[in-house]
């Protein structure tokens, strides 16, 4: 017998003929409390997270994932399911229920002539860029090189190349999916389009999504890096880059942070990048690397691949912890700013930071109707990030984010990026943050997870 929680919460025991079946057909494995590995099997990229899921169904491909989900089902089993493994609030596991851990399926099918890429869901960011820099071709994906490909364009996909190529969705072609009956489904503008279009930035609400097709684009050297000012002058640099911001062409983005520099100091930074010709980069950053007297200018020409890499001290970094809030915002005022200087004056860890991410360009001008990923405005993605290594520190550094979180709040809109929901905003947020794509979600739901299987997520609730 093994002790398994149910969706509703109860606690029963599945009889061991029952798990004995699942375990002959998960062709990856299946793996239980006590069993050889199951320590790391459990783990996710948040340390933070501590749970201990009863199943765990190591798949490694749709038959896998379709076993799982029809079992999952008729027992009515707590359900997550795990790519990248990145979800801060750690959507990717749970206590005493089922997870099904994708991590298996790696494979990257790239066609240079049709400038597609097809991907399997235990893909990262970084071997999908690999195989795609191959043909000197990409998409727009996460700035992190180890999150997953799939788990983060179903959010919606926010990243360097946004501001040319769109968000991730918005370069998707198609998409399998397992939903909540254990059918595999093609979902593309023609089939089942409303189950693409919900995928398109409603999360994991639907199914379990087995591959998913992508446009994919020229890009081979750009200008990146960061310019580091010293915090005393951190105010006027944030009031210098927001009316920057407001002057980028398309090609470029600027994104800014307060965070401790590797010598241990409090510093201001803007992270800059441009995907075009790099001289053309060259001028529409100059301002930017001109002002003021930086204590550092790492701007220059690279590789794509080492751009994408550039924030993966500390944050790729597996077992680190975090705990974060964000929101959406289109302006910051000077008192804004002044708000966040003095929270970095006393960061609690060398590793958490004050992030605004600048969301303009092509991925602004896709109605917000056309995809589930609705936050089509330019504006800000503004995070408050906690983050540290030692697991005995947790509440010194949670309680941080939440007492600046606490006084940044009402200056910020009551939504979010899907993906950077915390666990503890409140319902309401969830509902804002799908805006006005919210009713279509739900009764997108009700179609393919009327019970409500997938539910360890942004949660959409069945119409
Ligand atoms: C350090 C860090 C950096 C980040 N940087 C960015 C960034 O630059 N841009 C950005 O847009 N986001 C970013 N994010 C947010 C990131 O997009 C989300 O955390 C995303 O959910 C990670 O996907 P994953 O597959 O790695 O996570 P997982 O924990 O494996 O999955 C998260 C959730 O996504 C769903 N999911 C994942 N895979 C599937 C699948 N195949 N089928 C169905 N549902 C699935 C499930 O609901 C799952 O619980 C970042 C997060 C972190 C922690």
């Amino acid at each position: 017998m093994v002790d398994i929680i149910k969706l509703d919460g109860k606690p029963v025991s599945l009889d061991s003929a029952a798990i004995a079946a699942l375990r002959d057909k998960i062709r990856g494995g299946l793996i239980l409390i006590g069993d050889p590995g199951y320590d790391a099997a459990r783990r996710v990229w948040n340390g933070n997270i501590d749970r201990r899921p009863a199943l765990i169904a190591r798949c490694t491909g749709p038959g896998d994932v379709q076993h799982a989900v029809s079992f999952a089902s008729s027992h009515g089993l707590l359900l997550s399911v795990r790519g990248g493994g990145h979800s801060a609030p750690g959507y990717g596991t749970n206590d005493g229920g089922m997870v099904i851990d994708l991590s298996p399926m790696k494979t990257i099918n790239v066609d240079p002539v049709r400038r597609t890429a097809r991907t399997e869901p235990g893909v990262l960011w970084r071997e999908f860029d690999e195989a795609t820099q191959a043909h000197g071709l990409v998409t727009t994906g996460g700035t992190v090189t180890n999150t997953g490909v799939i788990g983060l364009t179903l959010g919606g996909g926010l990243g360097w190349l946004m501001g040319k190529h769109g968000a991730s969705v918005d370069n998707v072609i198609s998409i399998d999916v397992v939903t909540a009956d254990g059918q595999l489904r093609h979902a593309s503008a023609a089939e089942h389009p409303d189950l693409f279009w919900g995928l398109l930035g409603g999360g994991g609400n639907f199914g379990v999504v087995t591959s998913m097709t992508f446009r994919v684009h020229p890009v081979g050297q750009i200008i990146g890096g960061l310019v580091l000012h010293p915090l005393d002058r951190a105010a006027d640099m944030l009031k210098f880059y927001r009316g920057f911001c407001a002057t980028l062409p398309d090609e470029a983005e600027a994104h800014a942070a307060l965070l401790t520099s590797p010598d241990g100091v409090p510093v201001a930074a803007m992270l800059l990048g441009y995907n075009g010709p790099i001289e053309e980069g060259e001028r529409v950053l100059a301002p930017a690397r001109q002002w003021g007297q930086p204590l550092a200018d790492m701007v220059g020409p690279m590789p794509y691949g080492a751009r994408q890499a550039m924030l993966d001290a500390p944050n790729a970094e597996h077992g680190l912890h975090r705990y974060w809030r964000a929101a959406f915002t289109e302006q910051f005022t000077d008192g804004f700013i002044d708000m966040l200087v003095e929270a970095a004056g006393r960061f609690s860890s060398p590793m958490s930071s004050l992030l605004l991410f600048y969301v303009h360009g092509a991925i602004t001008r896709v109605p917000a109707g056309a995809t589930a990923f609705g936050a089509r405005n330019t504006q800000w993605d503004f995070d408050v990030i906690g983050q540290w290594a030692d697991g005995a520190e947790s509440s010194q550094h949670i309680a941080w984010v939440r007492e600046v979180w606490a006084r940044l709040e009402p200056h910020l809109k009551g939504s979010v990026y899907v993906n950077h929901i915390a666990a503890d905003d409140k319902p309401e947020k969830v509902r804002a943050s799908y805006g006005e794509n919210h009713a279509r979600l739900r009764a997108i739901k009700a179609m393919y997870d009327p019970g409500n299987q997938f539910r360890v997520n942004s949660n959409v609730a069945p119409a």
